[in-house]
C-alpha cells in the first residue's frame, strides 16, 4: 500500500471526511484492521481565504506547493490537495513536486462520464462555479455540458460555505436553500448535480435530492484510495 499525502485544513472540517473516507476505503478493500497510509499536512484556513478573497493566488501557490513538498519529503507517495478552490494553484502545486497530484475534478468527471452523465450542475465557491480552472476543466477536457445557479444564488452558495460549513455550522435553512437550488438545476436540465466543494456532503449528508448528488470528498478520497492500493 503507497502512502497518500493529504494537503487538508481548507477547512479542516472536510479533511476529517478526507480522513474517514480514506480509512474506510481501504478497510472496505482489505477487510479487518487495515487503515490507510497517510501523511496529513493540515494548514491554517484563515491565511489561505483572505489570500483568495484578496486575489492573491500567487501567494497561495507558493505556500501549498511549499507545503506539499514537505509531504514529499516525509514520504508520500502522491498528493490529494483536499478542496476544490485551491486546485485553481493545482498546476504550480504539481510543478512543486515529482510525485502524482490526483485532480479532484478529473477524478470526478472520469465517474460521471461512466455513469453517462452529459449535462451537470455544478455547486462550490464562486471561484469554482465561475472559473476555468473547473468549470472550463470539466467542460473543455471531458466534454461536460456544466449548469450554475445564477448570480445571486451563486453568492448564497459561496457565503454559506465561508461562513457556515467552514465553521462546522450546519443549519436546515442552508440546507433547504441549497436543496432549492439543486431542484432548480435539474428543473433546468441538470441530470446530476457536483458538490464542488468539499463541506457540502456535510450539510447534505443523505438528502434526497432532485437528482443524484456527486460527492467529490468522497470520489477523490475513492480514487486517492484506489491509487495507493493499485499494484505497480
Ligand atoms: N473546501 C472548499 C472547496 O472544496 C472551500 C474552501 C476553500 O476555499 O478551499 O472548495
Amino acid at each position: 500500500m503507497k502512502c497518500i499525502g493529504l494537503l487538508g485544513g481548507m477547512s479542516w472540517e472536510s479533511t476529517v471526511s478526507y480522513y474517514q473516507a480514506l480509512n474506510r476505503g481501504v478497510r472496505a478493500e482489505l477487510g479487518g484492521l487495515h487503515s490507510a497510509r497517510v501523511l496529513l499536512n493540515s494548514v491554517d484556513f484563515a491565511e489561505i481565504e483572505r489570500l483568495q478573497h484578496a486575489g492573491d493566488w500567487p501567494a497561495t501557490a507558493r505556500l501549498l506547493a511549499n507545503e506539499a513538498r514537505r509531504l514529499q519529503a516525509g514520504g508520500a507517495q502522491c498528493l490529494l490537495i483536499a478542496t476544490n478552490t485551491m486546485h485553481k494553484v493545482a498546476p504550480e502545486i504539481a510543478a512543486a513536486i515529482d510525485i502524482p497530484l490526483i485532480h479532484i475534478a478529473d477524478a470526478t468527471a472520469r465517474r460521471l462520464q461512466a455513469d453517462g452523465v452529459a449535462r451537470v450542475g455544478l455547486l462550490g465557491t464562486r471561484f469554482t462555479m465561475e472559473q476555468d480552472f473547473y468549470k472550463g476543466r470539466l467542460e473543455t477536457q471531458f466534454g461536460l455540458e456544466v449548469l450554475v445557479p445564477g448570480e445571486a444564488q451563486r453568492e448564497r452558495v459561496h457565503r454559506i460555505i465561508y461562513d457556515e460549513l467552514c465553521l462546522g455550522q450546519i443549519r436546515e435553512s442552508s440546507r433547504a436553500e441549497y436543496l432549492a437550488i439543486i431542484a432548480e438545476l435539474a428543473a433546468a436540465g441538470a441530470q446530476a448535480v457536483i458538490l464542488g466543494c468539499t463541506e457540502i456532503a456535510l450539510l447534505l449528508g443523505d438528502a434526497r435530492a432532485a437528482v443524484p448528488l456527486y460527492d467529490t470528498t468522497a470520489i477523490h478520497a475513492e480514487a486517492a484510495v484506489a491509487w495507493s492500493l493499485a499494484r505497480e
